[in-house]
Order: structure tokens, then C-alpha cells, then sequence
């Protein structure tokens, strides 16, 4: 079945109130899916869980639902956070669908000295998100946040664990190895409330973090740094990799 977000302010969902669709929706459900009047859809709106809807009404611009009744409640946001350093538009669109179908609550995206981009198109990743939640039937979307520096995300936010993803680690010598992910979540109680959606994924650019980032990371007291294997992984690679540690270890893969 077709799921649509609905990502426009409505009145909490209820038996027979009505949606008008936006452009692009209206445009979605009548020319390319080409549904019909009273044909059934599945809708969310991250607040009021998810309902069986149809078609009322496929006017000239706007394509207008009626709810019919619940499919299923609405869940607690609780998956971990992503921390991003901006990189290519093509890696990291390919971040922000694989994060958002493994349950990510929150994507940041911070500018380090070593990235190679300083600014990225916001509205753009929180469509991809909106597709891949429709796509993997979460009940929410995660929120995306506009790009600050790392320095400025460190101090405003308010997870408590941080690991980070230190690729400089693999160069160590066994006796001050850095721990390595699965290890350092062995540690989080995974039964303490808020565990999972307090704790943040941070990755870096394809250049990876300069000196003088890891030691500020590594001198923060939430911070935790982290080793993801013996190869240098691709910054899209670590983020998929290390969010489904964090699944499998103390989120809902459990
Ligand atoms: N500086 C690297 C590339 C950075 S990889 C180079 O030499 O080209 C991008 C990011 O992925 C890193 O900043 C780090 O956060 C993460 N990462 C990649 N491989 C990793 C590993 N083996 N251990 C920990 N983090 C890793």
C-alpha cells in the first residue's frame, strides 16, 4: 500500500477529516501512481500513528484524503542520533536514506576544518528522509538540522554519549588501542531510559579530522573515541556500519 507523510501543520487525525494534498503529493498520487477516487492509502504525520485514508476528491491542482480509521498508534521516537561532517552531496544522500531506514531520531551535519563542502541543501535530504520513512514504514521522519561547526555542536547538544568514529586508530600500537564500537557499548546500559536516543553517532569527512579536532573530541568528557576495524572505512560505510552496531547492541535490534 502507498504511504504518505504528511508533513503540512493538520488538526490531530480523525475519521473523516479531510487532507488537500501539496503540489508534489497531489502530482504523485493522480499522474504517477494514477489512483482513483476511493482508492485506500496508508498516511502518517509522526504525531497521530498511522491511518487507512482514500481518495475524496482529485481536483485540476490538488489531490484531497479522507481519513477512515487507525492502522497503527503512534511509537516514541527513540533511535540514536547521526553526527555527520558535510561531505559530497552523493554520500551524503546516501547517509541520510540508510540512517533514516535504521531508525536514526536526529541527523546533524557539522563543518570540520577537513570539509571539503560548507553548506548543503537541507530541504533536499529531508525529502530523501520523508521517502525513505515512507518506504520503510517508520511512523516518523528523523529531524535534520542545519549545518554548524563542530566546536558549536559539541557544546549545544544534549546527548550523553558521543562515540566517534576516530579512523586514526587503526594506526595504533595494541597497548593504547582505541576501544573498539561494540566494546564502548557494552559499557551504555542499554536498559536505562533513553539510552539509544542519547547516544550519537559522530563521523567525519572524507578527509578525515585533523589533529587538533581529535584531541578537543578526545579531551570532551561525553565523548567517546571509537574503532571501527583495521581498514579505513568510506565516511558512508562507517555511518551505516556504526548505527547498526548501535541497533543490534542497545537499540530496537535487541
Ligand atoms: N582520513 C581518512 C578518511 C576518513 S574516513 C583518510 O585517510 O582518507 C571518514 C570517517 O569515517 C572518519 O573521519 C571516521 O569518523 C570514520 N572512519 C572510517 N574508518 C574508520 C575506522 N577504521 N575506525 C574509526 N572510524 C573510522
Amino acid at each position: 500500500m502507498i504511504r504518505l507523510y504528511i508533513s503540512e501543520p493538520t488538526p490531530v487525525f480523525a475519521s473523516g477529516l479531510r487532507l488537500g494534498l501539496n503540489p508534489d503529493q497531489s502530482r504523485y498520487l493522480a499522474s504517477v501512481m494514477r489512483l482513483h477516487v476511493n482508492d485506500g492509502l496508508a498516511v502518517f504525520n509522526g504525531r497521530d500513528g498511522e491511518w487507512l485514508a482514500h481518495v475524496a476528491d482529485i481536483g485540476k491542482k490538488a489531490v484531497t484524503l479522507e481519513l477512515r480509521h487507525p492502522l497503527r498508534a503512534q511509537t516514541a521516537d527513540e533511535g540514536p542520533v547521526l553526527v555527520v561532517a558535510l561531505i559530497k552531496r552523493a554520500p551524503l544522500e546516501t547517509i541520510v536514506e540508510k540512517a533514516t531506514e535504521l531508525g536514526v531520531r536526529q541527523i546533524h551535519f557539522v563543518i570540520t576544518r577537513r570539509s571539503n563542502v560548507s553548506h548543503t541543501n537541507v530541504e533536499r535530504l529531508e525529502l530523501i528522509a520523508k521517502e525513505a520513512a515512507e518506504q520503510t514504514e517508520r511512523l516518523n521522519v528523523p529531524t535534520l538540522f542545519s549545518p554548524v561547526k563542530l566546536e558549536a555542536w559539541l557544546v549545544s547538544n544534549d546527548c550523553k554519549f558521543v562515540l566517534f568514529g576516530d579512523e586514526d586508530s587503526t594506526h595504533e600500537v595494541d597497548a593504547v588501542r582505541t576501544r573498539s564500537l561494540l566494546d564502548v557499548l557494552r559499557h551504555i546500559d542499554a536498559t536505562a531510559s533513553n539510552a539509544v536516543a542519547s547516544t550519537a553517532v559522530l563521523i567525519g569527512p572524507e578527509g578525515g579530522f585533523d589533529d587538533a579536532e581529535r584531541w578537543m573530541l578526545r579531551a570532551h568528557p561525553k565523548v567517546h573515541p571509537v574503532n571501527l576495524g583495521p581498514r579505513i572505512l568510506r565516511a558512508d560505510t562507517a555511518a551505516i556500519s556504526a548505527l547498526t552496531l548501535v541497533q543490534a547492541a542497545i537499540g530496537d535490534w535487541r
